[in-house]
Formats: C-alpha cells, sequence, structure tokens
C-alpha cells in the first residue's frame, strides 16, 4: 500500500509541475491579439516559437513521468524506500554454470530483494519478500559451547 501510495505522490506532484509549467508558459506567452471574426487564431502549429515552447514542455513532462517510472521500479514494495547494495549474479560466458545474468538489490531494513535479470529477454524483475533477513546477524550468540 505504501509502494503504491507513494507513486501517486510521485505522479501528483509531477502533475502539479506540469500544471505550473503550463500556467508559467501562458503567462510569459499570452495568447496572440490576432483574431477573424471574433475567434482568436490556435497559436499551436502556426506559431513556430510557441510550437517549440510545447514540445519541449512535452518532452520535459515526459521525461519526468519516466522518471517516476524507473525510480518506482527498484524501491521495496513494503516501505517503498530504495532498494541498495546491488550484487551482480551469474554469467554471460557461463551461462549453464552460474545461470544467467542478473543483479540483486535488496532493501536495506530486510523487506526483500529485487532480482533484476540482465538480460531483457530472460524475464522481468522479481521481487521476493522476506519476513527479516537480518534476523539471522541480530540474533543473540549461544555463548554456552
Ligand atoms: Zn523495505
Amino acid at each position: 500500500m505504501k509502494y503504491w501510495g507513494f507513486f501517486v505522490l510521485k505522479l501528483l506532484v509531477t502533475a502539479v509541475v506540469g500544471f505550473v509549467l503550463w500556467e508559467a508558459i501562458h503567462v510569459i506567452w499570452p495568447s496572440s491579439r490576432l483574431s477573424y471574426y471574433g475567434v482568436s487564431a490556435p497559436r499551436f502549429g502556426h506559431d513556430l516559437v510557441y510550437t517549440l515552447v510545447l514540445l519541449l514542455y512535452n518532452l520535459v513532462l515526459q521525461g519526468l513521468l519516466w522518471l517516476n517510472i524507473w525510480d518506482q521500479r527498484y524501491r521495496c514494495r513494503i516501505c517503498a524506500r530504495r532498494l541498495r547494495m546491488p550484487v551482480e549474479e551469474g554469467s554471460r560466458s557461463h551461462m549453464l554454470l552460474f545461470g544467467p545474468p542478473h543483479i540483486e538489490y535488496i532493501c536495506t531494513y530486510g523487506h526483500g530483494a529485487l532480482d533484476v535479470p540482465e538480460i531483457p529477454v530472460s524475464g522481468r524483475p522479481i521481487w521476493k519478500r522476506n519476513e527479516d533477513m537480518w534476523k539471522e546477524l541480530f540474533k543473540p550468540r549461544d555463548r554456552s559451547k
């Protein structure tokens, strides 16, 4: 729930940024006074600079959306924190011996690990949930031995 809530929050921030940029473009660039029979001519497609500014605006918004999705892929599915400690596993040249190459990221709070294949055709990222992977490390030692 936290994972998707954070994604929706990022999308809302992106929408607000897009709205502010849209308003800034139209404040800086007021509509033209040209009108034919009371109907103003559309600027998009007729004014080259305005059309280029809207093209850049579109590219910026698409880039922000892509960043949101890319960032979300590498977040913990439980706590929505960034996944850390990438470990490369497998081998391209010894695939049969070590398996296909992939990178495993873990949540530093022990919620799980994300297995991302390096070869896109070999599959999609797989989330493996753990109860608490650090429990073994912080378990009190048996000193009676
Ligand atoms: Zn986590």
